[in-house]
């Protein structure tokens, strides 16, 4: 049980779904594993219904073999047909699972029914509330990115990295879904997309202060990436600094024995200025979408791209928000220093 009250909770999941488009007739489904966020159905539920929808709590067992490791798109839906067909007849589903990098995600979104995760502690729910105008500003983020032929990355600790896209669809993130077959995540906001399964080089300088998703720590000491091809080649600390956190990432990494483990994934930016960098040091526990999401934070993955429509379906995956960090799209500056140079991407306020 969270610390938020039902009542008050049951408000900010009412705020969610109106603007999720939820209304008479339709029907939203409520997916939680075990006794995990039995409330957070509770207040969907309750919420779906005062707008007049149908709606139901579909409930999985909990895994038999517990796996402390977080292994993306393993889900308690696989061979579950009767419960992966009841989930498609929906309108719309909220996934309390995270079954984001499953096959049945997949299929679900496939069957025009919308999803929208909801994993973080309520507090974070309700603070990271999505809006209007930040859907407005993440969509404008994202047609930039998608009619970007490069991606690259520069910052002050030695990154030079750059991404060819065009390969993959571009991704928006802004918390909320009103369109059939659209997934999202609540809270977000930032945008992605992947480069082509060969067409990531160059160098990453992770820097005190990067965060490791889903470590879930920040980085102590720095970590030198060497990327050709789309596959991390080589990962170690700088001379004079500790090589800590360069071990523990090959090791995690190792650990799946999985070499499509060391392959480049997702990358983009975030444009939340409500969500702060330091937010690991309030939700421990959580997802850490406040991290991916903060405002300027450059955040590059490894591991699958499947996601994206790629080959890559590989278990393993990190998520590093980055902190003052440049990025350029052909050549354009898009985010100074950590700074977003686009108008319409900052909030309306510094404009
Ligand atoms: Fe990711």
């Amino acid at each position: 049980m969270s610390r938020m009250d039902q009542s008050l909770f049951n408000e900010i999941c009412l705020q969610q779904l109106r603007l999720s488009g939820v209304h008479e007739g339709e029907t939203v489904a409520v997916l939680t594993t075990g006794d995990e966020r039995a409330d957070y159905a509770s207040a969907f539920m309750w919420a779906a219904q005062k707008l007049g929808a149908s709606t139901f709590h579909l409930r999985l067992p909990s895994p038999v073999e517990v796996s402390a490791v977080w292994r993306v798109g393993e889900t308690g839906l696989a061979g579950n047909r009767v419960a992966v067909e009841a989930l498609k007849a929906a309108d719309m589903v909220v996934d309390c699972t995270f079954l984001l990098f499953s096959e049945e995600q997949f299929e679900i979104q496939g069957a025009g029914t919308r999803i929208l995760t909801a994993v973080e502690p309520p507090e974070l729910l309700a603070r990271l509330m999505p809006t209007r105008e930040l859907r407005e500003r993440v969509e404008v983020a994202a047609d930039r990115l998608a009619k970007a032929a490069t991606m690259r990355i520069t910052s002050p600790h030695g990154t030079d990295v750059t991404y060819r896209l065009g390969v993959y669809p571009t991704v928006s993130e802004y918390g909320y879904t009103d369109q059939p077959g659209r997934w999202d995540h609540w809270p977000a906001a930032f945008v992605f997309t992947g480069g082509a399964d060969d067409g990531v080089d160059g160098t990453i300088v992770l820097a005190p202060g990067d965060v490791l998703l889903p470590f879930n720590t920040y980085v102590q000491h720095p970590v030198k990436l060497t990327i050709e091809a789309g596959f991390i080649r080589d990962i170690r600390g700088l001379p004079g600094h500790s090589s800590l956190d360069a071990d523990l990432l090959t090791s995690y990494i190792e650990s799946f024995d999985d070499p499509r483990g060391y392959g480049m994934s997702h990358v983009g930016w975030g444009l939340d200025e409500r969500a702060h960098w330091h937010g690991l040091t309030q939700f421990v526990g959580g997802m850490g979408m406040e991290l991916r999401s903060f405002y300027g934070n450059v955040m590059f993955s490894i591991g699958p791209n499947n996601e994206l429509g790629g080959p890559n379906d590989t278990a393993c995956h990190f998520d590093i928000p980055m902190r003052g960090c440049s990025l350029y799209l052909d050549d354009e500056l898009i985010v100074d220093a950590g700074e977003l140079t686009v108008p319409e991407m900052r909030p309306a306020t510094q404009r």
